[in-house]
């Protein structure tokens, strides 16, 4: 377990240097030379150490990692200097959603862009009747849960926390779904993701068989959902009976395929594993493996 811990350690700092290399010369236009040259020997003599250590401190190796990877993000976010504050702080503030404030995204295609796997009018609905009222609720929601803090009156508090995860769970895995699919969809993943998927699953078919059944046996309504497991590095599928429970907070969404009724029942009646057998026509693997991509970007301390 240790030997694996420094081993993914040094694979970690290959990758850091890499990307390193790949933008080294923007970087030399923006970052002052020895500064960049201090961090590569930095990296450097921490990769080399890693080999030497024998017995070694888990929390002080990922402190050590961690503080180089937040200066190389220094080094990137240098890009602003052209901002002054302020307007750095409203493009930080631009980026967030306020209170209350949350939109429906438009579809990321027409209506009818996904037949004859799922037709337009299942779509019609489902995008702006079901997403719309996760939004609203989401909203209300959170307002309620505002005006809760400002006046100091929590009586309510668990009806409003119940219908943020219920709402929210809704808006962020229906804002998911529509993105992993498209009507260039289908095939296989490749490249990292399918690199991840035979680690954990073996094959492509054992992964795709495994969360077909997962699927198809998920009681009543919910999702089946593949994650990435920070903590764990390695990707998991998982079912959510009723989007507002069994949440695992701690993984990020990547693949999820809405199991609700309301998804397929105008099309395929009481058929789901047709419609599940089908939705993989229109899987849209570039996006499920760029959610990948910038998940992994998240490093915690692994346990
Ligand atoms: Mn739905």
């Amino acid at each position: 377990m240790s030997e694996e811990y420094i081993l993914s350690m040094k694979k970690w700092c290959e990758e850091i240097l890499e990307s390193y290399d790949a933008s080294a010369e923007k970087l030399e236009r923006r970052v002052a030379s020895e500064e960049l040259e201090s961090w590569q020997n930095d990296l450097i003599q921490f990769k080399d150490q890693l080999l030497d250590t024998i017995s070694f401190d888990k929390k002080e190796l990922y402190e050590r990692a961690n503080s180089l990877y937040l200066q190389l993000e220094d080094f990137f976010n240098e890009e602003d200097e052209t901002e002054d504050l302020e307007m750095s702080r409203v493009h930080q503030q631009s980026l967030s959603v306020p209170i209350g404030a949350h939109t429906l995204p438009p579809l990321p295609y027409n209506y009818n862009a996904l037949e004859p796997y799922i037709e337009r009018e299942i779509m019609r609905l489902h995008h702006d009747k079901h997403h719309k009222s996760y939004v609203d609720g989401l909203n209300k929601a959170e307002k309620e849960m505002q005006k809760a803090r400002k006046t100091n009156d929590f009586s309510l508090i668990k009806h409003w926390e119940r219908e943020a995860a219920f709402n929210g769970a809704g808006h962020y895995l229906h804002t998911i779904f529509w993105n992993i699919m498209s009507p260039k969809g289908g095939g296989k993943p490749t490249g990292m993701l399918l690199q991840e998927i035979n680690q954990t699953f073996g094959s492509f078919e054992n992964f795709k068989k495994h969360f077909s059944e997962a699927a198809k046996s998920v009681e009543a309504v919910g999702w089946t959902i593949l994650v990435w497991a920070p903590r764990s590095r390695r990707l998991e599928i998982l079912q959510a009976e009723k989007h507002q429970n069994l949440s695992q907070w701690d993984v990020i969404p990547l693949l999820v395929l809405d199991v609700w009724e309301h998804a397929y029942y105008l099309q395929y009646k009481n058929e789901r594993g047709k419609y599940v057998d089908n939705w993989w026509n229109v899987v849209n693997w570039k996006e499920v493996e760029s959610r990948l991509q910038q998940a992994k970007q998240l490093l915690w301390e692994p346990f």
